[in-house]
């Protein structure tokens, strides 16, 4: 038996002005690793692509890893980027397989296609018109037709923050296997719902994403291979973002399309649910002052969302609409995490640690798909730390997988402790403070630039959390993006 595993791995919010070069994907290298190089990158880690190294070793298959290709989200994925990692996945799919095991997004935007992992799958099924492709893909796919006519199998993440990744790809990966040992016989159903639920409702310990991704869980425990509600993702202006579904059912493709209506159902009927209410900055602020007031001594921080400039939706990571609102207030024993500044980060390394310096800090990034300029914020203080910005995730989400920030400073003003970072990571883990030599749990705020996925690493610590609208690319405000490609009526910009 010879398996050929790969990773692209791409979410493309389609107004950042991030590009995503070949490099991107590449974490410090010219291209993203192959063959043993992306083994030894990914074995033993959280991630899907080692959930098919472990099962074709242990069952004895032959088989290459063509690509492992991932990258923050950004932008619209360069042309190159994308004929050189479909390139080499479909070269090593030539050369002759039994199946295919792939860890994709779901959500990839190139400059040429709307859809990258379907025009991906389309190009492996005109070399392979039958090999089994068994795919696991992210909670934020935006379901195209290519994507669900083309694969075998589709399992889903349950999770977001994204914690069962590896297990979504052992779903896969054993359905396919069984399907080569004549154990199984896949029958795949999708379907989507002219709905985009809005990513600050869609952590899956909120109702009703949790009570969908319940209901996945028990399909998949009535008899379903693989059972998957995808929430999509809105920062995409493309004619299917949005909410989709799959089930995969082992030999009754009815069955497949009743579980999979029902999920599609479920999620209609809760469509109001998903909407999100935006709260003024100035009444955020507030709030999170009087919580901090009144938090017991020895309590955890209070947690400040800059939910606009969400670099893991992919934000530019460097607005200070919600940083120079913390400074204009005077707030004491905060950390911010992070601000996307490079050139910021080499004034700090050439003054040195200990040093005073007064920067023009973030903002360098226009958003011209949004209409905004980028304000840098000139804020003073002293170099505390500068580090090359490597640590390894602790988990839950992306364990032991290396999180790159690249060369990184601390400025701290005396009542601010700002991490600057020279590559984009959102801040899930707990390592990205320890790296920097924060303790975050000391705090009274954190600054987060994140949405949901802090809550992995960091909720436990927290005192409480205050959802701040900021500006950036990932805003919450539907209208602020302008979607024009989306398919209409889509609620909620219609009420339907
Ligand atoms: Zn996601």
């Amino acid at each position: 038996m010879k398996l050929v595993i790969a990773q692209m791995k791409h979410e493309t919010n389609t107004f950042s002005p991030v590009p995503t070069p070949l490099s991107r994907f590449a974490t410090g290298a010219d291209s993203p690793p192959e063959g043993a190089a992306a083994v030894a990158a990914y074995r033993g880690t959280g991630s899907a692509i080692a959930a098919f190294i472990e099962l074709a070793e242990g069952a004895g298959a032959e088989y290459t890893v063509a690509i492992a290709a991932a990258a923050h989200p950004s932008g619209l994925v360069h042309d190159a980027a994308f004929e050189h990692i479909a390139g080499r996945i479909c070269a090593a799919v030539a050369l002759g397989c039994d199946a295919v095991l792939l860890d994709l997004h779901g959500a990839m935007v190139t400059q040429t296609y709307e859809d990258g992992e379907g025009e991906l799958l389309r190009r492996i099924r005109a070399i392979a018109p039958t090999v089994p492709i068994g795919v696991a893909l992210d909670m934020h796919t935006n379901l195209y037709a290519a994507m669900a006519e083309h694969s075998t199998v589709i399992a889903g993440y349950h999770t977001y923050p994204h914690v069962d990744v590896y297990e979504t790809g052992l779903r896969a990966g054993r359905a396919v296997l069984a399907m080569l040992a004549d154990r199984a016989r896949p029958a795949l159903a999708w379907g989507r719902r002219p709905m985009l639920p809005h990513v600050m409702r869609q952590g899956s310990d909120d109702s009703p994403n949790r009570e969908l991704q319940a209901r996945c869980r028990e399909i998949e425990a009535e008899g379903a291979l693989c059972a998957s509600l995808f929430v999509g993702f809105p920062n995409a202006d493309i004619e299917y973002a949005g909410l989709s579904a799959v089930v995969v059912s082992d030999g009754d493709p009815a069955q497949a399309r009743r579980w999979c209506d029902e999920l599609l159902d479920l999620a209609w009927a809760a469509r109001a649910q998903f909407v999100y209410q935006i709260e003024p900055l100035a009444e955020s602020m507030a709030r999170a002052q009087a919580l901090a007031a009144a938090k017991p001594e020895g309590s955890g921080p209070v947690v400040l969302l800059d939910h606009s400039d969400n670099c893991a939706s992919g934000g530019t990571m460097d607005t200070m609409t919600l940083l120079g609102a913390i400074l204009d207030a005077g707030l004491d024993g905060v950390a911010a995490f992070a601000v996307f500044d490079p050139a910021a980060v080499q004034q700090m390394i050439a003054a040195g640690v200990g040093s005073e310096v007064t920067l023009a800090l973030g903002g360098k990034l226009d958003m011209p798909a949004i209409g905004l300029a980028g304000q840098p914020r000139s804020v003073t203080g002293r170099v505390r730390r500068i580090c090359d910005g490597r640590y390894r995730n602790q988990g839950p989400m992306g364990r032991g997988e290396l999180s790159d920030m690249g060369p990184t400073a601390v400025l701290d003003t005396g009542r601010v402790q700002i991490v600057v970072i020279s590559d984009h990571v959102e801040p899930h883990d707990l390592a990205a403070f320890t790296a920097v030599g924060i303790a975050p749990e000391r705090m009274n705020y954190l600054m987060l630039k994140s949405r949901i996925h802090w809550r992995a690493g960091l909720r436990s610590l927290a005192h409480a959390v205050v959802e701040c609208m900021g500006t950036g690319v990932c805003t919450s405000d539907y209208a602020a993006l302008g979607l024009h490609h989306v398919r209409r009526p889509v609620y909620p910009i219609d009420a339907i």
